[in-house]
């Protein structure tokens, strides 16, 4: 993808940057341990979780496996995994 530094950009460019190919780890959630506080969708870089029936859900297209969600989460409901581990 070509960035144009200080330039017009088409909208919704971001999307075509697909974060989750960089990924080499994923985080994995206990959804019995999940309360749906939100606090991961709110500290994630990529805006690639959502509160979905009071439980966290992660899009991995665009999780770079960052591990942020894991240290921000007070219930210790994320754990991340090798990826490809299933
Ligand atoms: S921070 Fe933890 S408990 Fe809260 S929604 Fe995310 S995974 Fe669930
Ligand atoms: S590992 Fe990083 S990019 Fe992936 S869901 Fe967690 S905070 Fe978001």
């Amino acid at each position: 993808m070509k960035l144009n530094i200080g330039g017009i950009t088409e909208a919704g460019q971001s999307k075509k940057n697909l974060t989750g190919s960089w990924r080499y780890q994923i985080p994995v959630i206990d959804q019995d341990k999940c309360n749906g506080c939100g606090i991961c969708e709110l500290f994630c870089p990529d805006s690639c979780i959502d509160i979905n029936n009071g439980r966290a859900v992660i899009d991995d297209t665009y999780c770079k496996g960052c591990g942020i969600c894991v240290k921000e989460c007070s219930r210790d409901a994320i754990v991340m995994q090798p990826e490809g581990d299933g």
